[in-house]
């Protein structure tokens, strides 16, 4: 049955453009998987960043493997050690290193499925010299690695520009050694800064189950907190998609990162904080990176955490359009719409555009951080409607701290009044847009102001969802989808739970339970990690990891929030040194 998998990733290939196919000799042999199926990995800029990134070492022969597609579960579930990569088709086994890059904490299960499906032992402590090293990286382990940490045999914290080289070197170096895998991935951790190995790393509880602390063990000589890499960007090409194929969300378009971070400093968004100090490409390494010369393609999407705030905004999209691109953007700030940006957006032919007042009150808005006020929101609504751009997509959260029944009423009322303004200010045209709400349950996330606050609940969730749905149900022009608050409380518990969090991880991964069985069976509540607001010394299972951020600074920032002040925005061009990244 191997022959259908292998057709299918045959005809994945037929329809690539850049597919990179290297011969195998004498080369480190990384498999690079993704947790979750081909379209959502080869949609994810990170993703096909590093695969890019490693195959430029001429040491190193790096081919991806995606979780597989429904129809071919079954069939892999009955013969383990199917699963192939996709360039050479060859099994796991075969790689010197299976790297996970990880994006979404929901996708650990999946992780965990893969290793068992390549016949690789789960747990890394099952593993031995005939079998792959097991690395994860990417953003949701470095905002807390520990939930994986026994199915990992290393993790990469930080920015793969700066990370990649030194572990290469290191691995080069390692090519005539005789010493075993403990030894290994010691002085890996040891040598390669920014490398975390679980395994010589001991977690003590305190007797009401809170975290005493993460310690390496006696004598291993690791570091007590592994510090996260940053990447310099100005000696960095830009990430952009190295695989260009129609079967992704992204249909055929060059994703291309503008810059790192934001300086906005919203307290909900882990981006805002771990990727400190924010950072931005120059023009001309875009424009290079971009034209269609090099591209393949004149498609081309605009990625950061803001891309309106990049400071040659204007004049990329110019010299973009100049050259023949249609363009669209992965975000908007709704302060940073002007009447250029709206432009370059209609010339691209662009026919719906998300904002993200992500609270519908001032207040909470104030609370979040988010700086913008109503009447922001609203202009930025009409200068996308003057120029034709009706539909409008309004991400907001319920759930966060301090909310009332007073917020939820504002996001109906904030609703209505957008849709108003649309409609004013496309007055005498044919055609009406559409205002679609995203509304997402707020989960507090580490290395955050909000990382001492409880999940809402689901029960909750779902009420405040109901009664805004009710709102909003029978309003014309409006549509309003929720995600599903069960699944927020699970991204709650692995992006805020310890070690002990990886039992429900096997149940699901490995044995085949659901999530309500697999918290049923177990004697911890998961309530312990999710629903518990957290004592101000509380120790933090992320905090093994040291990006830079002052823990003091995060809990100001969190009474600020109670307080509802705004803070002012990150501008390391000031020589500022409030959060701690930029120096005392
Ligand atoms: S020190 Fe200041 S400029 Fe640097 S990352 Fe922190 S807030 Fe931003």
């Amino acid at each position: 049955m191997l022959w259908k998998l292998k057709q299918r990733y045959q005809k994945w290939l037929e329809g690539e453009k850049g597919t990179i196919l290297k011969d195998w000799g004498g080369k480190i042999r990384i498999a690079l998987a993704f947790p979750n199926r081909y379209g959502v990995g080869m949609s994810n800029l990170g993703f096909q960043f590093v695969y890019d990134a490693l195959n430029r070492f001429e040491t190193v022969v790096c081919e991806r493997v995606f979780y597989p597609e429904p129809e071919d579960l079954a069939m892999l579930r009955q013969s383990p050690g199917g699963l192939l990569s996709v360039e050479s088709q060859r099994p796991l086994l075969d790689f010197d290193l299976v790297a996970f890059s990880v994006a979404y904490e929901n996708d650990y299960t999946n992780l965990i499925e893969m290793l068992q499906l390549a016949a690789i032992p789960a747990r890394a402590r099952d593993r031995t010299s005939a079998h792959p090293l097991v690395a994860g990286g990417g953003v949701a382990l470095f905002l807390n690695p520990e939930p994986l940490a026994p199915f990992l045999d290393f993790i990469f914290i930080g920015e793969a520009e700066s990370l990649l080289p030194d572990f290469i070197d290191f691995w080069k170096q390692l090519e005539h050694s005789s010493i075993g895998r403990s030894e290994i991935l010691r002085k890996m951790g040891q040598s390669v800064e920014g490398i975390y190995v679980p395994s010589f790393y001991e977690p003590v509880f305190n007797s009401d189950g809170t975290l005493d602390s993460i310690r390496p063990l006696d004598g291993c000589g690791l570091p007590e907190r592994v510090a996260s890499r940053k990447a310099d960007l100005s000696r960095s090409p830009p990430c952009r998609t190295a695989v260009l194929t129609a079967n992704t969300e992204f249909n055929d378009v060059l994703l291309l990162e503008i810059g790192r971070g934001c300086g906005r400093g919203c307290r909900f968004c882990a981006a805002g904080f771990i990727y400190r100090p924010v950072r931005y490409h120059g023009l001309h390494e875009l424009l290079q990176a971009a034209g269609p010369e090099n591209s393949g393609t004149k498609r081309i999407g605009l990625v950061s955490a803001a891309v309106s705030d990049h400071p040659e905004i204007v004049h990329l999209c110019s010299s973009l359009l100049e050259r023949g691109a249609s363009l669209s953007f992965s975000s908007l700030r709704a302060d940073a719409l002007n009447a250029q940006i709206v432009s370059a957006l209609e010339s691209s032919g662009r026919q719906a555009v998300a904002i993200a007042p992500e609270a519908g009150s001032e207040r909470l808005r104030r609370v979040i951080n988010k700086n913008l006020s109503e009447d922001q929101i609203y202009n930025a609504v009409e200068i996308l409607a003057q120029k034709g751009i009706l539909n409008i997509k309004l991400y907001f959260m319920i759930g966060l701290p301090t909310e009332t029944g007073e917020d939820l009423e504002a996001i109906v009322e904030i609703a209505k009044g957008i849709r108003h303004h649309v409609l004013y200010a496309s007055r005498g045209k044919t055609r009406l847009g559409t205002i679609t709400l995203s509304v997402n349950s707020f989960v507090p996330k580490p290395f955050t102001p909000f990382q001492w606050t409880a999940f809402a609940g689901v029960g909750e969730l779902k009420t405040k969802a109901k009664w805004i749905q009710k709102a909003l149900g029978k309003v014309p022009n409006i549509r309003v989808h929720f995600d599903m608050p069960k699944w927020a409380y699970v991204q709650a518990l692995l992006s805020r739970g310890d070690r002990r969090v990886s039992y429900f991880l096997e149940k699901v991964g490995l044995d085949g339970l659901n999530w309500r069985q697999a918290m049923r069976s177990s004697p911890l509540n998961p309530d312990f990690w999710v629903m518990r607001e957290r004592e101000r010394e509380e120790k933090f299972p992320w905090e093994v990891i040291d990006n830079g951020i002052e823990r003091k600074f995060l809990w100001e920032e969190y009474q600020r929030a109670l307080e509802e002040k705004e803070s002012p925005e990150c501008r390391p061009e000031l020589n500022c040194a409030r959060c701690g990244v930029c120096g005392p």
